[in-house]
């Protein structure tokens, strides 16, 4: 596919330039990550996307895993059309917003008290000063590769594996900010205890994605979490699971609990606003009562819990049944079958391919990866080859290496037959790309 072939799309992103930086309001859909120039899209429904020059593709970005259900799912887009009807916001409060807290309650029920916001960033930071706030600490510890959002402290991977304070990703992050974040290697319980012994007394809270799915997709090693969850305990420092992807795409609830873990605080995001902004923060009732006007940690959102949101998210959570986990299951099995079937069809013997549930990691590289370092070794011109291959042949994937694909519910067996068909494309151009 070339530009020459999208030209609508070429047009659009010359005009966005123009006016939006970099052309995009988030930069990872800028296709730098596989050198290129962004699809603009017009429409979506079901499994499938439409950009702008009219091409259909199957959707595997999910807009970041929101869209559980596919495109513009019928009862979400009921919800919301009946409620925008009803007015689109009051800074009041309004029904919707606890009859979604109690759907998310009922799911996890350790978030005994929550509060939504309007995007993960801000859940993550709002819980992190709750921690801090709650705890009288001022450190906190993040593992490389882990993304909570852009937050100034969260914003910091790794100082060369050792915890001496990060240094952070992004400028305009103060070193004093920068400096207390510790950042630990994923997968490590030993790194952690060693940290802990060393500044156990200073940490307020550790912070984890009880899946991975911003390096790639990594999946804790068996007694991680429970590390965390024990040295947090000893300590007096809260736990806080990041679960503003997992929350609700693997099963319906959260996914640390599923070996009778429980964090102190849990943050969500993505699939419980349905497709709209939101964020929410929630755990044990004496920690979230820190929370103002409760207490003395200050937090709040002009447009915190707008109608349109809860009403897409609680229509959102009423069709997450035990159907739509095995369907989301079954697809996704079916999905990760077609990349190692294409791979294996066109001789490509670098793939590994990682899956929990419906979410996939794609990862050109000499090892599967278990922790950032190994992350990194992804073989970047790689699956950019595999990226432009797949995506001239319909299948839209991430257009960038260390992120997660996603399948929806909405993707049928027919479908999983389109995708192998893309996948095979797409590992032809990686093989002439070595050949080349
Ligand atoms: C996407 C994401 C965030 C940030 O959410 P936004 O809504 O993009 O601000 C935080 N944590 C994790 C694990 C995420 O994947």
């Amino acid at each position: 596919m070339t530009p020459a072939s999208r030209p609508r799309s070429a047009r659009a992103f010359q005009r966005a330039q123009r006016s939006l930086v970099g052309g995009v309001d988030s930069p990872v859909r800028s296709f730098r990550g596989v050198g290129g120039s962004p699809l603009f899209f017009t429409r979506g429904k079901g499994a499938y996307l439409w950009d702008l020059d009219g091409h259909r593709y199957l959707d595997m970005v999910g807009s970041w895993g929101a869209n559980i259900l596919g495109n513009a799912p019928p009862p979400v887009v009921r919800a919301v059309r009946e409620a925008a009807l009803e007015g689109l916001t009051f800074g009041a409060p309004s029904p919707r917003e606890h009859e979604l807290a109690e759907r998310v309650r009922r799911a996890i029920p350790s978030m005994e008290l929550l509060r939504f916001v309007s995007s993960g960033t801000e859940a993550v930071m709002s819980a992190i000063r709750v921690a801090r706030g709650y705890t009288g600490r001022d450190k906190v510890v993040k593992f490389a590769g882990g993304y909570h959002g852009h937050s100034d402290g969260l914003l910091v991977r790794a100082g060369s594996g050792a915890a001496a304070g990060g240094r952070a990703d992004s400028a305009g992050v103060p070193q004093s900010v920068a400096r207390e974040t510790l950042v630990l290697p994923y997968n490590d319980p030993d790194a952690l205890r060693s940290a802990f012994e060393r500044w156990g007394e200073e940490i307020a809270a550790v912070v984890v994605e009880p899946v991975a799915g911003n390096m790639g997709l990594v999946l804790p090693r068996s007694g991680f979490l429970a590390s965390i969850q024990r040295a947090c305990r000893a300590a007096g420092a809260l736990w806080i699971a990041d679960e503003v992807i997992t929350g609700f795409r693997l099963r319906k609830g959260a996914i640390h609990t599923i070996d009778g873990l429980r964090a102190d605080l849990v943050t969500l995001g993505k699939v419980v606003g349905g497709g709209l902004p939101v964020g929410a923060y929630g755990g044990r009732q004496e920690i979230m009562e820190q929370v103002s006007p409760l207490g003395p940690v200050y937090q709040a959102g002009t447009l915190s819990g707008n109608p349109l949101t809860m009403a897409a998210g609680s229509a959102m959570l009423d069709a997450l049944g035990p159907e739509v986990y095995g369907r989301l299951e079954q697809r996704g099995r079916g999905i990760e079958r077609a990349l190692l079937g294409a791979a294996a069809r066109e001789g490509v013997e670098d793939l590994h391919v990682a899956r929990a549930g419906s979410m996939i990691g794609l990862h050109f590289g000499p090892r599967p990866p278990h922790d950032l370092p190994s992350a990194l070794e992804i073989d970047r011109k790689r699956y950019g080859k595999f990226f432009w291959g797949a995506l001239g042949a319909g299948a839209f994937l991430p257009p960038a290496v260390l992120e997660t694909t996603f399948v929806s519910a909405a993707v049928s067996l027919r479908d999983v037959a389109f995708a192998e068909r893309a996948f095979q494309r797409g590992m032809r151009a990686v093989v002439a790309g070595r050949a080349g």
